[in-house]
């Protein structure tokens, strides 16, 4: 007889929305300290001070946009100098490669601002709402004045939490007080009522509303995690070969042996706040938060089962473990040869830029000869070249440099400040803090002289005596390549 074909599997299926449970465990504490420490250092860190003297600004970490600066403490970055903050960059990526290889999704269940924002909004539930059996119940119920006050309540406390989210953003970007002051007083630049504006519309929509979807669907770091992690790798994981099969604790008193240690409470699903069942195998809307962990050893140390049911664990220790095995200290899964070569990797990036940093020079000269004309004869028969040259003083203070020349004998020049019949070897620059000086220089030379190389020199007249050097080449009539 013919059987009635199965459904086929909708291709889509409407979102169930997640009340997580509350739950309180190591774990739990160890994600409000990552979340208090993540909030407190972007809320908080426009309004730290750095004093660099008169000429520089005093806030302690600072992107100035207009003036191409990047401020981060003692450390001011210069647009030339992009490559550290290129290197800083890398150093998150390989971070993020060590941390992922070492702990699996530990960055997207800790400190990834999607999830530390949606864990803030989810308290935010539970404080106007209740907690999970309470949400629950006010969501299926009809709409009543009462509903729309609470729901007004709620969503207005999202919109505040978005506003400081966008607010405390483009105080990276100016003067964190002088910004505040502008902006309450209707005098910002339109652009920080856009940002704030926007930011606080996708804060309040990734956090507060779409949560765990931003993780399953939208973002692509968890399908590379997977490209990145292998049996050895940490996750957390459902120790299926003691779980089940599942039963109650009194199915287990009766037939001894017969169940496993999962009384199939729910207390695992129930916290999780991205809705799913860690039982069913590693799945790629588990951030590993762990707090499914909390959850199942509550239950064990209740019914008094061993913890550790749900736990951190690689593959490789769980093929042990499920054939006999005593359990493996997670942290020794730290130490393995792919994680050690990613920290070699990581840490010395991190030492060749505080080499460099401590390296590098508050000056800079760069030179462009004039091009057309190449050249000019002047009336006694000498030859003259023109040349553009960028002094840059990267010093928080006014500072005195000598540009000299180097090579050409014979030569010599003077400025758009002075005078042929002051022409010399050198010339003394007083270049403002912070700031590139722009210099034209005329280097005259004997008539009869060929092309040549020819060098700048940069020294500055303070006691650190930083030099720099920049070539370039002096043209003569009948050398115009
Ligand atoms: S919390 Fe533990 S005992 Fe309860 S259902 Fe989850 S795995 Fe089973
Ligand atoms: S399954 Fe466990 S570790 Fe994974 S997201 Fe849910 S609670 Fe967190």
């Amino acid at each position: 007889m013919l059987q009635p074909a199965k459904p086929a599997p909708a291709l889509y299926e409407a979102r169930k929305t997640v009340h997580n449970r509350r739950i309180d465990g190591p774990f739990r504490r160890f994600k409000w300290l990552v979340m208090a420490v993540t909030l407190a250092i972007y809320y908080g860190t426009p309004w730290l001070r750095w004093d660099r003297g008169p000429y520089a600004p005093d806030q302690a970490v600072l992107i100035d946009l207009a003036h191409r600066r990047f401020y981060m403490f003692g450390i001011e970055i210069w647009p030339q100098e992009f490559y550290f903050v290129a290197g800083l960059l890398i150093m998150a990526g390989i971070g993020l490669f060590l941390v992922t290889s070492a702990v699996g999704r530990a960055w997207c269940g800790y400190a990834c601002p999607q999830t530390v924002w949606t864990d803030l909004f989810q308290h935010v539930d539970r404080f106007v709402d209740g907690d999970r059996f309470q949400r629950q119940k006010l969501d299926a119920a009809p709409w009543t004045w009462g509903k729309v006050l609470r729901r007004a309540f709620k969503w207005s406390i999202y919109v505040v939490i978005g506003f400081w989210t966008g607010g405390a953003w483009i105080m990276y970007f100016a003067d964190a007080p002088t910004l505040v002051r502008e902006f309450w007083s209707g005098e910002a630049a339109p652009i920080a009522y856009v940002t704030v504006a926007v930011l606080t519309l996708t804060t309040v929509t990734l956090g507060g509303f779409m949560r765990e979807q931003v993780c399953i669907y939208m973002c692509p770091w968890p399908r590379i995690q997977t490209a990145m992690m292998d049996e050895n790798s940490l996750l957390v994981t459902y120790k299926d070969w003691r779980g089940e099969p599942r039963g109650s604790v009194k199915a287990a008193e009766k037939n001894p042996g017969a169940v496993g240690d999962c009384i199939d409470c729910t207390m695992c699903v129930q916290v999780c706040p991205t809705g799913i069942d860690i039982r069913q195998g590693p799945q790629i809307g588990c951030i590993t938060c762990a707090l499914c962990i909390d959850a199942c050893d509550r239950v064990m140390a209740e019914i008094g089962r061993p913890r550790g049911l749900i736990d951190y664990a690689t593959l490789e220790d769980c093929r042990a473990e499920a054939a006999g095995q005593p359990p493996r200290p997670a942290w020794k899964a730290l130490l393995r040869p792919r994680t050690i070569a990613y920290f070699m990797i990581w840490g010395s990036i991190g030492l060749a830029m505080l080499f460099a940093l401590g390296l590098r020079s508050h000056t800079g000269l760069s030179v462009a000869p004039d091009r057309n004309p190449p050249f000019m004869l002047m009336s006694d028969g000498s030859i003259r070249n023109a040349y553009t040259l960028r002094l840059r003083n990267m010093a928080t203070q006014p500072r005195a440099m000598t540009v000299a020349l180097d090579g050409l004998p014979g030569a010599a020049m003077w400025s758009d400040t002075t005078t042929r019949e002051a022409a010399a070897r050198f010339l003394t620059v007083s270049v403002a803090p912070d700031s590139t000086h722009t210099l034209r220089a005329y280097v005259v030379a004997p008539s009869g002289t060929a092309a040549a190389a020819l060098a700048f020199t940069l020294t500055t007249n303070d006691a650190a005596h930083e030099s720099q050097r920049a070539e370039t080449t002096f043209t003569a009539p009948g050398d115009t390549k």
